[in-house]
């Protein structure tokens, strides 16, 4: 079903007229403007969903985020950072504390005492998948209770049909790779299981800091250089044919986009600041956590749980409608980090925010 309405808000409109050719127009205020279709995979029943549309259906939200709702006169919620601090580790610990367990319950001499490499990769990958699955109820359920941003002018974009099967093998290829370059960096060794103090440093809660802010330098100039130059654009273009996305739709991209950001951006982080294999898998899992909140819309102030409350004081603190906003520009852009606002800050490329404004 498709719908017309109008919006004072101002948008800038959008220059890559191939990314938007099959979805909207942005033009200035007042702006009149068509949603975008239902796509076909969602009016199926669930049992007449292939495989990739069952998976994909993991990120659908209830029906009030993909409808324009009244203007909430209320500000924004605070999300408490330690409850999902608190939520991140009990996701996070436990197959730290399987492995720490096999290799304290099977003996030494046994031949299944140690994991190989492989069995390592397997089994990190398994939970990885769980990890992102849990992490997409858990997102999806913030769009249910708190709504989502901008919803009283456009509500939250579908995954198109086309791109359903290719956005989930994408998923699965993320989650495989980065569980593979984990253990390859973190230089992985099959005698020595996950401790506190060894594998994973006391010196970690900084570490994974300092690599959470040089992952943001890279992907800023990356990200700011396919925004500014346009023979780069059309690297990135497809990951902003959404201007309202969920969580899923964060790995919506082309090939050449995947690559850089699956694999250099985390590698160059990684190089800089190196961390042990089970201090990566652990830094795999909030940064895929973190990607997915900035695509979830959820319209609550939620703070990076690792960098967020020391940036706060400097508002280099990022929040879920800084990379929303940055969506609804298209390649205007602005707002390039998605991890901090501290190289927006520094290069004065900060979009300010509409709803998240501090009292
Ligand atoms: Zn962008
Ligand atoms: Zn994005």
């Amino acid at each position: 079903m498709t719908s017309i309405f109008t919006t004072k808000t101002i948008y800038e409109k959008s220059q890559d007229s191939e990314a938007d050719a099959n979805s909207q127009r942005l033009p200035s205020s007042p702006v009149t403007y068509q949603l975008r279709a239902t796509p076909n995979w969602v009016k199926k029943p669930y049992h007449e969903r292939n495989f990739w549309e069952r998976v994909a259906t993991l990120d659908l939200a209830n029906d009030k985020c993909y409808t324009v709702q009244p203007q909430n006169p209320n500000p924004p919620p605070n999300l408490n950072v330690w409850r999902e601090r608190i939520w991140l580790t009990m996701m996070i610990a436990p197959p730290l504390i399987i492995q720490a367990c096999w290799y304290y319950i099977i003996p030494e001499n046994n031949f299944f005492h140690t994991w190989h490499p492989i069995v390592a990769f397997i089994f990190y990958t398994a939970a990885l998948i769980i990890f992102t699955i849990n992490s997409i109820k858990r997102l999806t359920n913030y769009m249910n209770l708190y709504g989502t941003f901008d919803e009283h002018n456009r509500p939250r974009d579908y995954v198109d049909d086309k791109d359903v099967s290719r956005l989930i093998l994408s998923v699965f290829i993320y989650i495989m790779i980065r569980t593979a370059g984990g253990l390859i960096l973190g230089g992985y060794n099959r005698y020595t299981p996950p401790s506190l103090g060894h594998t994973i440093s006391w010196s970690f809660p900084i570490k994974i800091g300092l690599w959470f802010i040089v992952l943001d330098f890279f992907f800023y100039s990356y990200h700011r250089s396919v925004h500014t130059f346009p023979f780069l654009w059309k690297i990135h273009r497809k990951h902003h044919s959404t201007k309202h996305p969920t969580p899923i739709q964060a790995i919506l991209a082309d090939d050449l986009q995947d690559i850089i950001e699956i694999i250099f951006i985390p590698l160059g982080a990684s190089l800089v600041m190196p961390l042990s294999a089970h201090e990566l898998w652990i830094t795999q899992c909030i940064l895929l956590y973190v990607e997915g909140v900035g695509h979830c819309g959820a319209r609550a102030y939620w703070i990076h749980p690792v960098v967020g409350e020391v940036l706060r004081p400097f508002k280099m603190e990022i929040t879920i409608e800084d990379h929303d906003l940055h969506h609804r520009h298209g390649k205007s852009g602005k707002n390039y980090g998605k991890q901090t606002r501290i190289f927006d800050q520094i290069f004065n490329t900060i979009s300010e925010r509409i709803e998240c404004i501090e009292k």
